[in-house]
């Protein structure tokens, strides 16, 4: 039991507090760097938990990027793709979703992909949504590439 930050061996206090909260490992000081993160921006757990995610597979990636007009819940800037996690997907109102969609197109516009995963998918499928953010990663390098 490693924190995924530092490497740091974790006792089994810190090893419990992290995993319970947020399904992973985390030493005291780094748990505390997301306690702040989550309680100030309101940031989903599963943000949290796909940022180290891609992170064990290398990709870097940044929890709350401020775009210049909000905070995206995770973003890979190399790449320009956003990442916004749904959590109450199943109440969403029309206005929230016309909202979403007119703030995919202004990112679109400046050369960001924005996608919205909902929470249930990176609970419940998390090394697969893990993939399949790879593949968009690879894909979009492979486009900056041809430009
Ligand atoms: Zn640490």
């Amino acid at each position: 039991m490693k924190c995924l930050e530092c490497k740091k061996e974790l006792s089994y206090i810190d090893h419990k507090n992290a995993f319970d909260t947020y399904g992973v490992e985390l030493c005291k000081p780094h748990k505390v760097r997301i306690d702040k993160l989550v309680s100030s921006k309101n940031t989903p757990i599963e943000a949290v938990q796909l940022y180290y995610g891609l992170k064990a597979i290398g990709i870097t990636s940044m929890l709350e990027w401020w775009d210049g007009k909000k905070s995206v819940d995770l973003a890979i800037s190399r790449v320009k793709l956003n990442i916004e996690i749904d959590t109450d997907y199943t109440t969403i109102t029309h206005e929230q979703a016309i909202l979403d969609l007119e703030e995919a197109m202004h990112s679109f516009k400046n050369g960001f992909t924005t996608i919205r995963i909902p929470h249930v998918v990176i609970k419940y499928y998390l090394k697969e949504t893990v993939k399949n953010i790879e593949a968009i990663v690879e894909g979009l390098k492979e486009d900056i590439k041809t430009i």
